[in-house]
């Protein structure tokens, strides 16, 4: 049977990273010994309150539908949250909850775009952005950056890549894969720009917690009504609370672009799960006090993979600031990216995501969401296949 695949569909390109991982997975359950540095989630468990809250949502028998949007107690929670922490006021009607911070990146690309649009993107980029914008029927825009801006867009890169048919400009900071972070006053020059050219503003800070070496958050939306006004606000509480696997974002928008994603949402996904909201609920109004713990734990392999990552012959990599990776250059080494993380797991056991994924083939992704003994291992092992590569 010849099956009829959508235009839309059959555009995409398939994850990189998922093969890589289904690889990786594949090696350990046969009994080999890999150290996996391609992880996109804390190694973490959920805080315990937050688990408690869900557990007894399920034993109340809170199990039916929400409105589509999310619980009202999670949406005043979420609009606490930005009052509280970003100076940001947005009514509860703002706030869609969704299935994930990468399902309200789609709903806002979808509310927001359409056939003959651009999306502008930064590179490297999180891989899921151009896929995205091209399921919209739009088309990805992509700027290039380098670690010698540490992977940040240039205001004069930004004006130069707007043209009439911008719709969006997607910032992502901290970023995922760099762990770049900009700066209030580079993330207000960008945003200033967008507010003069009427371009919308895709705000991804669901790093926003994970920061390092006293680097700052503002969120692009807190610089004047002008700003809030052209901004989006995506989130979730995959990363600063371990729950990934829960499914559940949130994001913040003006008044008109939530109620278009609120129709969006309700006649594809419904509500994100019921139980997992009132999580949700526990993550933002329970204590934090897990955070300063995990960030310690990161800073320290941050520092460590750092500076091994640059013993290496043949590799450089600037510090990051935020998240959990570093995005170490490999271009002196000679491979290409996918080729050098192929023979990486094939000869030493060690599995890495090649920049190409996110639009930069002179780089890997290291994740270190992982113990230090295992960054020692793996790092140990990729300075013996480098070094044989020299040879
Ligand atoms: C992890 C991540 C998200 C959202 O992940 P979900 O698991 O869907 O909540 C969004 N943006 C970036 C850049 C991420 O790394």
């Amino acid at each position: 049977m010849n099956y009829h695949i959508s235009k839309r569909a059959a555009s995409l390109s398939p994850s990189l990273t998922l093969a890589i991982d289904s690889k990786a997975k594949a090696m350990k359950a046969a009994g080999e010994d890999v150290v996996g540095f391609g992880a996109g989630e804390p190694d973490f468990d959920t805080p315990q309150h937050i688990k408690d809250a869900c557990s007894k949502a399920l034993a109340d028998g809170f199990t039916k539908y929400t409105p589509s949007s999310g619980i009202p107690e999670l949406r005043q929670a979420i609009a606490d949250k930005f009052q509280r922490e970003n100076g940001l006021t947005y009514k509860p009607s703002q706030v869609i909850v969704s299935c994930g911070g990468k399902h309200s990146c789609y709903n806002v690309i979808l509310a927001t775009c359409e056939e003959g649009d651009e999306v502008i993107i930064p590179a490297p980029y999180w891989l899921s952005y151009p896929e995205m914008a091209k399921l919209a029927g739009a088309t990805p825009v992509v700027i290039n950056t380098s670690d010698k801006t540490e992977f940040k867009v240039t205001p004069a890169q930004l004006r130069a890549a707007i043209t009439p048919r911008t719709r969006l400009f997607i910032l992502t900071t901290p970023s995922n894969p760099t762990g770049s972070v900009y700066t209030p006053e580079e993330v207000k020059a960008l945003g200033d720009i967008c507010v003069e050219k009427g371009v919308l503003i895709m705000s991804d800070e669901i790093y926003e917690h994970l920061l390092y070496d006293g680097a700052v958050h503002k969120s692009v939306a807190s610089f004047s009504p002008a700003h809030k006004d052209h901004t989006i606000i995506v989130h979730g509480f995959a990363k600063a609370w371990s729950m990934t696997g829960w499914r559940l974002g949130f994001l913040a928008a003006p008044e008109p672009i939530a109620k278009a994603i609120d129709a969006i949402q309700s006649h594809s996904t419904s509500n994100p799960t019921s139980f997992a909201q009132k999580g949700g609920v526990a993550a933002l109004t329970g204590p934090q006090d897990h955070l300063p713990k995990w960030l310690a734990e990161y800073a320290k392999r941050r520092t460590y993979a750092w500076q091994k990552l640059n013993s290496i012959p043949g590799i450089s990599c600037v510090n990051s600031k935020g998240a959990f990776y570093l995005f170490p250059n490999i271009s002196q080494v000679g491979l290409k990216s996918a080729d050098f993380c192929a023979r990486l797991l094939e000869q030493e056991k060690v599995a890495a995501v090649p920049g190409i994924a996110f639009g930069a083939d002179d780089y890997l992704r290291i994740s270190y969401a992982t113990s230090l003994a295992n960054i020692e291992k793996g790092l140990d092992r990729l300075e013996k296949f480098v070094k044989g590569l020299n040879k």
